[in-house]
């Protein structure tokens, strides 16, 4: 057996990264006993070989030769042949599917002779011709380079001659001058003839497939879904059968189940006399799959059979491509099949009613992403709008926005914050940069399996297609649909569920998930309510991590509760000073001496202390960790140069103002270079007297309240900024006094933990002495990154990420994504000091990083007790922490 070329019939599923996705899955077809025509692949590691020294690995090209000849001889038919010659496919195929991003040359082995021979041999002289202009026009662009218009100009103008749009209706004459036609045009672009020797075709279109792994929009494609660089592509070289015979033959493409909404049944799309190709490119309008019923019924059977055997071989929703040739099909591909979000649970749990997953699988099958897109508001159904057509949704969401109608207006745009919807006849690979800047894709041609729909369903964008009202005019930037005639840049709403077009923004409301997740409608009988409430429960009997949520206010603490959260991870106090707070806190700073400075203190005291004991109430019986005051105090003052402005004008004017002239004083004494690395957090408790005492004072009050109120309140008083244990030494000492006070006064039992969190990374370097104060720690993952890479967040994410994406220095945002090397590998350690010191210290994480999936697997893995997050993302981080558990 050869080193870099596996026959299918060697292969299995399993083999993703040696055969690709493609490869692997028509081995297994071919292992299951289904109508495969056989073939081979050349694995990723010839393609990694070829792309790290620029040849072919030594003994490849002789490898093909022999499984050529194996293939010729399985067929009983060769290459070339001028009596029935045989035709392969070389096509691409790497781990990951990159639909319509890499080359495929169908129709290999036809010249001058074969061709006549396949005429012969098939009796079908125009079956033959149509097939040797596919093969230049494919050859000629892909592996030869030559611009892809220059034949379609060619076959464009034919078509014209004779007076047709299809090209079904070109004869076997008109298509045997296309042929010299488009040997013309290859000898005029690449000053060489088309070669003629069908082993040169297969060599060269190798070459080009595995180069393909390097066109721009591949690597476009594969920085968008986060798809290594270095993988390469598998290359499968097949024997030929033909959908292009006549009316018994034909193409399609189908999902075991609607990759859409989920629902059972069968979808696909068909296209009478077709190569597999013009089923997706939108060239002629296909026909729903069950019309193929009535073309064909035995080929349909099988169909059918073949998608029941597929699916449940796989345990999932499969995507296949098949052809029939002459009344019988054959399978082309096959692979687990994206979906939309809505698809992706109801998908998951009818499978689990079904037998055919069991509910832990249930979670490996949707994500925490698909979940939040599911929370998108909808179109609000009472709403006054005006509907302009209605194609097919292929992705779902709601989605408004001005009408681009080519990719690069639609990046252009984006770039500039516009909400786009691009509207495309149909679109191909090189639309990718409008469709990612884009909210919402809308074309006039192709289903669900179209390019268009695909793609925008793999990104989660919104898509309508297959309206073929729409009458586009890119040159004169219009678009004609009922009467109506519609300027680029004017709005228009597509709901990607229901296919509808409206004209103008559509007023949007909330989604039954939403409404569902929060308590306030228990719709079960909602498939995907349903669906979604069986995957919750079922997360939250697996996960292990607690999730708390981020809440400031009494409103968003209830909200949270609604959603899941067990607790609050962090309350910021510096929001209760706003308002007409802000007074008293300038009152605070301008101080002239303790009196003054008390006097505000107590003032502000009860106020803050109703705000507790409000959110201790919404969350009795669970945790709420009050962080103290943060932010520098110069915060709460106005800014100091519109300060200066406005004093330096009264003066003027004579009219002097003393406070402005006070204020003015103490805004410059207190301006820092670096706030960021100034006077804040815990420093502020240990310069300022009597800030932490008030604050302390404040919660423990609010909890006292709550306890004689007969509630059950749980504070923690969290530290922020601590950089070395005695700063946290010197905060809880006053803290625990101030309990200690108030437990006397009030002679009520106050539980309340005092920890810190854990962000400069000179605290979490000497976490075990931090610890000795600590009862828990709390990850501010947003500090400790801007402190761990010396990034100031605000500055650092327009002005260079971007070129440090490019650079492939960074990935993803540290801010996005915890940076699990380093950010990380201070969180585990902090850690693991920690207990040391003390074995039941709590360990949490309240930064961004809280919500977000990549990083909730991280805080899984490092051992931490809870994650916390923003209201609307408790949902999300339910799901996740639950999914962290099974990988
Ligand atoms: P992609 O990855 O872009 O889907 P494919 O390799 O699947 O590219 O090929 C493109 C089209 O050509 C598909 O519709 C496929 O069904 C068709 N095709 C590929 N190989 C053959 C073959 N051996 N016989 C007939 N059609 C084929
Ligand atoms: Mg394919
Ligand atoms: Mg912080």
């Amino acid at each position: 057996m050869g080193h870099y070329v596996r026959a299918f019939t060697e292969g299995s599923k399993e083999q993703k990264d040696l055969l690709g996705g493609k490869g692997a899955n028509l081995a297994e077809m071919t292992r299951l006993g289904l109508p495969v025509p056989p073939g081979f692949t050349i694995t990723t590691e010839a393609c990694r070989f070829y792309l790290a020294t620029g040849t072919l690995p030594p003994g490849l090209e002789q490898e093909v030769e022999d499984h050529l000849a194996a293939l010729e001889l399985e067929m009983g038919r060769s290459l070339g042949d001028s009596d029935d010659p045989l035709l392969v496919s070389v096509r691409s195929g790497a781990r990951f599917s990159m639909p319509g991003m890499m080359e495929t040359v169908l129709d290999i082995g036809l010249n001058d002779e074969s061709v006549l021979g396949l005429a012969a041999a098939s009796g079908n002289e125009r079956f033959a011709f149509d097939s040797y202009r596919r093969l230049l026009q494919m050859f000629g662009a892909t592996v030869l380079g030559v611009d892809a218009d220059a034949f379609a100009v060619e076959l464009d103008k034919l078509k014209a001659e004779r007076g047709t749009y299809a090209d079904v209706e070109l004869d076997a004459a008109d298509l045997r001058g296309l042929v010299a036609t488009f040997k013309e045009v290859i000898r005029r672009h690449t000053g060489r003839d088309f070669p003629q020797d069908p082993r040169e075709q297969v060599h060269a279109a190798v070459l080009a497939v595995f180069s393909s792994w390097l066109t721009e929009r591949a690597v476009v494609y594969r920085r968008q879904e986060q798809i290594p660089d270095d993988l390469g592509t598998a290359v499968n070289v097949q024997a030929m059968v033909f959908g292009n015979r006549g009316s018994r033959s034909g193409s399609g493409v189908c999902f075991t189940r609607d990759p859409a909404s989920g629902a059972p049944g069968v979808y696909g799309d068909y296209l009478a006399d077709a190569q597999g190709e013009d089923v997706v490119a939108g060239i002629r309008n296909t026909v729903h799959l069950t019309e193929l019923e009535a073309i064909d019924k035995t080929s349909y059977d099988a169909l059918l059979e073949v998608m029941r055997l597929l699916e449940r071989h796989y345990r999932d929703l499969c995507d296949i491509e098949f052809t029939i040739e002459a009344g019988r099909l054959w399978i082309l591909q096959t692979r687990v099949g994206k979906r939309t979000a809505e698809a992706a649970f109801r998908i998951a749990h009818a499978m689990v009613g079904e037998g055919l997953i069991d509910p832990d699988e249930s979670l490996r099958r949707v994500t925490g992403g698909q979940l939040a897109q599911l929370l998108f508001p909808r179109f609000d159904r009472s709403a006054a709008r005006e509907l302009l057509t209605i194609g097919v949704g292929a992705s779902p969401g709601a989605t408004s926005g001005r009408i681009a109608l080519t990719s690069a207006r639609a990046a252009t745009w984006g770039a500039l914050g516009e909400d786009v919807v691009l509207v495309r006849r149909e679109t191909n690979p090189d639309d990718l940069p409008g469709m990612i800047a884009a909210r919402g894709v809308l074309t006039a041609r192709g289903g669900k399996t179209s390019h268009a729909a695909v793609v925008a369903r793999g990104m989660g964008r919104t898509c309508v297609c297959g309206a073929e009202q729409l009458d586009i005019d890119v040159e004169r930037g219009e678009v004609m649909v009922s009467g109506h005639t519609l300027q680029e840049g004017d709005v228009v709403s597509i709901d990607g569920t229901t296919g509808e077009v409206f004209l103008g923004a559509v007023p949007v409301t909330d989604s039954p998930v939403l409404r569902h997740l929060e308590g306030s409608s228990p719709d079960e009988a909602d498939e995907l309510v349903a669906a979604v409430a069986f995957v919750m429960e079922h997360a939250d009997r697996v996960r292990r991590l607690e999730v708390r949520a981020n809440a400031d206010t009494a409103e968003d603490a209830a909200r949270a509760r609604r959603f899941g959260a067990t607790g609050v991870g962090l309350c910021r106090t510096e929001h209760m000073f706003l308002g007409p707070r802000r007074e008293l806190v300038e009152r605070l700073i301008l101080a002239a001496d303790d009196a003054a400075r008390e006097a505000a203190l107590a003032e502000l005291q009860p106020l803050q202390r109703a705000d507790f004991v409000e959110l201790l109430r919404e969350m009795d019986g669970l945790p709420v960790t009050i962080r103290l005051i943060d932010p520098p105090l110069h915060e709460f003052l106005p800014d100091h140069t519109e300060l200066a402005v406005q004093v330096a004008l009264e003066d003027s004017l004579g009219k002097r103002d003393e406070r402005h002239h006070t204020l003015l004083e103490a805004v410059a004494r207190l301006r820092e270079q670096n706030p960021m690395l100034g006077l804040r957090g815990v420093r502020l408790g240990i310069v300022v007297p009597g800030l932490v005492a008030m604050q302390a004072r404040a919660v423990l009050e609010a909890a006292a309240d709550r306890v004689e109120a007969g509630g059950d309140p749980r504070p923690e008083i969290m530290i922020p900024l601590v950089a070395t244990a005695p700063e946290l030494a010197l905060v809880r000492a006053q803290v625990e006094e101030m309990a200690g006070s108030i437990r006397a006064d009030r002679g009520v039992e106050l539980p309340v933990r005092i920890g810190t969190m854990i962000e400069v990374p000179r605290a979490a370097l000497t976490a075990d002495e931090v610890a000795q104060h600590a009862d828990f720690f709390s990850f501010g993952t947003n500090d400790l990154t801007q402190l761990t890479w010396g990034f100031s967040r605000d500055d650092v994410e327009a002005a260079f990420f971007p070129t440090y994406r490019d650079r492939g220095i960074l990935a993803a945002s540290p801010f996005e994504s915890i940076d699990v090397e380093g950010v990380g590998a201070l969180v585990t350690s902090a850690a693991d000091l920690g207990r040391q010191v003390r074995p039941e210290l709590h360990l949490g994480v309240c930064g961004e990083h809280g919500g977000d999936p990549r990083s909730i697997h991280f805080f899984e893995r490092a051992g931490l007790d809870y994650v916390s997050c923003s209201p609307y993302r408790i949902p999300v981080a339910r799901l996740e922490a639950a999914r962290a558990r099974l990988v």
